[in-house]
């Protein structure tokens, strides 16, 4: 094997890649980490292997909950007031794994994750903040999630995003199931 840029050798993710793709004699190259700290496969010659393979470990968790919403200035049946059973597919990734051989242990994600969802989305009606039913609903008690933006499934993939990745986790894509048959997915790579 010849590194050709000594600097920005890594050498536990040369042997990791050579044991997951083999063909050692195909792998002849040197490791990178770019700025965002992915590592990607450079051939010498910068022609084989320039949009070479990244190597990744990923671990997905699913959480189901219910939730209501509607539309703003929108014309489909999504303006009326409904509800969904959701399903919000977590994806973490790392380059490496922990001691235990993990990416991240499914219970914390369970733990930390699902306890969010179930105290702010679960069973909620999630609207936008310029909702005329909002302050209906407030004054029944009943349990609202307001948003900046229209409640989508997108917009609602993100919120789930964002509070993963604010609690430290690894995570890359959110996707949320909105019914059987559509999901929208907020992804964010470095
Ligand atoms: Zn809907």
């Amino acid at each position: 094997m010849r590194f050709t840029h000594p600097t920005l050798i890594d050498q536990w993710n040369v042997d990791r890649a050579l044991e997951v793709g083999g063909q050692k004699s195909e792998r002849v190259g040197y490791v990178k980490r770019t700025a965002s700290d992915k590592v990607r496969f450079t051939h010498p010659t910068h022609q084989l292997f320039s949009h070479g393979p990244c190597i990744m470990f990923q671990v997905t968790r699913e959480i189901r909950f219910c939730y209501g919403h509607r539309l703003l200035n929108y014309e489909g049946k999504c303006r009326h007031l409904h509800g969904h059973n959701g399903r919000a597919v977590i994806t973490l990734e790392t380059p490496t794994l922990d001691e235990l051989g993990m990416v991240v242990d499914f219970s914390a994600i369970k733990r930390t994750v699902s306890a969010w969802i179930d105290a702010n989305l679960d069973h909620r009606m999630i609207l936008h903040k310029d909702d005329p039913v909002l302050p209906t609903l407030k004054a029944q008690s009943e349990p609202v999630l307001v948003l900046d933006v229209n409640p989508t499934a997108e917009n609602i993939a993100k919120l789930i995003f964002d509070h993963v990745r604010a609690q430290g986790f690894p995570v890359v894509e959110v996707k949320l199931w909105e019914t059987d048959d559509s999901f929208a997915s907020y992804r964010r790579t470095e």
